[in-house]
């Protein structure tokens, strides 16, 4: 028996239309108190999925909304429960006082996430696609959300199960010999097996290669300014953002922590990171500054190296341009172009001129800004490319299931190994069940209470 579960799903602003989701055993007949059909039937009458007119009424029974609802019964719903849904005006009151009768008539509050979890819980869907849920919900571009959306309808839990399910043949081939453990596993039949491996192997070998990209995609590209105090990169964190997030000053070294945000640029999610300097200091905060700004360039996908373009570069500018380049791709943005002395600066032999972009621009009035996107864009281009975009929903997107896939991936290639060294089925058997038990914690047929707990909670509740 499930409880009887509601919540808004549509927020606590004011909006167009405003949605009472509801959840549980006997939902259907529970709601029917609070909301009536205008045809005077009950509202467990109507057929799954049928919008239909109606009163809503308050905890005393007096007329708060005219309505729609509909209803969808267990097992064909998205929780895999009775539900039903009833479309409000979007008005905060009326929706909590809605709330508010459902509550009285046996419902209770529903936790962030608790419908997909049930959704889950009751088979309706698996870990990854429930994680593509709130992926979805989070999207910040519109090819996040085309991965979300591919992952929902399945595209990475089908290739999972295609892997489980070779895997799963193997243990009953494994499980076959295992009655006669110290004979030698048959050689035609151990290249087979040796085969189906390295299969799965290169299979999650692939899997395993989009992890980047769908990081990439949902957490945005982290970009790392740095460069010189005063240069201008806090006026360029905001002129990019179009807001003020950092602080800005002529007081050299006011950044002394990261600062960062995210935008969107030529259909890009990008991560931008201001950084405090490289510049080694006695005072200790700027210390710690220094050691975050080193830790935010060792992940930096991308650096902007900004320099004032009213000075000629410095041994320090070259330095620094030296330590972004031997981390990531880097582009050296002349800043001030505005000013009249300013001048494009002058790469040394050993910043790499020929291979650095360099983009005059000015932080101040916007110009340049535009020839950054771009840039930028076709940075994110070969990172994330277009055209591997197509592939919607088979990319491992979090660390939750990068991991999983790798001890997956590992539990494979030991067996290959082990087969490779004449060992016998017991002991490859270990290995296929490690890798079959990565994968079912992936799509979670193997449920770990304490991952589905952290999964569910990054969910809104009414979702
Ligand atoms: P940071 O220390 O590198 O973060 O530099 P800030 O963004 O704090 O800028 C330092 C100073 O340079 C401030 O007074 C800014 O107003 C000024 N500044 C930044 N960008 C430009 C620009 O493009 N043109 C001009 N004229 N001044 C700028």
């Amino acid at each position: 028996m499930s409880d009887k579960i509601a919540a808004i799903a549509t927020g606590h602003a004011r909006t167009g239309i405003g949605i009472l989701r509801l959840s549980g055993d006997g939902c259907i007949e529970a709601a029917g108190q609070v909301f009536q059909l205008q045809s005077g039937k009950p509202l467990s009458s109507l057929p799954d999925r049928k919008l239909a007119l109606g009163t809503l009424f308050d905890v005393q029974g007096r007329p708060i909304d005219h309505c729609m609802a509909f209803i969808s019964r267990a097992p064909h719903s998205y929780t895999g429960e009775d539900t039903a849904e009833i479309q409000c005006h979007g008005s905060p009151a009326a929706l909590a006082a809605g709330l508010e009768a459902l509550f009285a008539a046996g419902f209770r509050q529903a936790r962030p996430g608790e419908f997909t979890r049930r959704a889950f819980l009751n088979g309706r869907m698996d870990l990854t696609q429930a994680e593509a849920v709130i992926d979805l919900i989070d999207a910040e571009t519109p090819a996040a959300a085309r991965q979300a959306a591919g992952q929902l309808n399945g595209a990475l839990s089908r290739q999972i199960d295609s892997i489980y399910s070779a895997l799963t043949d193997l243990m009953a081939h494994f499980c076959a010999v295992l009655d006669y453990p110290d004979e030698d596993i048959d050689p035609f039949q151990a290249e087979q097996m040796g085969q189906i491996l390295a299969r799965q192997e290169a299979a999650l070998q692939a899997l395993l290669a989009t992890s980047r990209r769908g990081t990439l995609l949902n957490q945005g590209i982290t970009c790392v300014l740095i460069g010189r105090p005063n240069a201008g990169k806090s006026s360029l964190l905001n002129a990019l953002a179009g807001y003020e997030r950092a602080i800005v000053t002529n007081i050299p070294g006011t950044t002394r922590d990261t600062v960062e945000t995210k935008v969107t640029l030529g259909g890009y999610l990008f991560r931008l990171v201001d950084t405090a300097g490289l510049r080694d200091s006695d005072d200790p905060i700027e210390q710690l500054g220094v050691a975050r700004s080193r830790q935010a360039l060792a992940e930096a996908d991308l650096v902007l190296a900004v320099c004032d373009g009213t000075q000629p570069l410095t041994e320090e500018d070259h330095d620094l341009l030296r330590e972004a380049l031997a981390q990531a791709d880097t582009i050296l943005l002349a800043n001030k172009r505005d000013l009249p002395d300013f001048a494009l600066p002058q790469p040394a032999a050993n910043d790499a001129p020929n291979t650095l972009t360099v983009v005059p621009l000015s932080a101040k009035t916007g110009d340049g800004l535009d020839t950054l996107e771009t840039t930028l864009a076709r940075r994110a281009e070969t990172l994330l490319p277009q055209a591997a975009q197509s592939a919607a929903g088979e990319l491992l997107t979090n660390q939750r299931q990068t991991q999983a896939a790798q001890r997956a991936l590992d539990g494979v290639t030991r067996a290959r190994d082990a087969l490779d060294l004449g060992m016998t089925p017991d002991a490859l058997l270990t290995d296929v069940e490690a890798a079959l038990e990565a994968l079912g914690e992936l799509t979670g047929r193997t449920v770990r209470e304490d991952i589905t707990a952290r999964i569910f909670s990054r969910f809104c509740v009414g979702k």
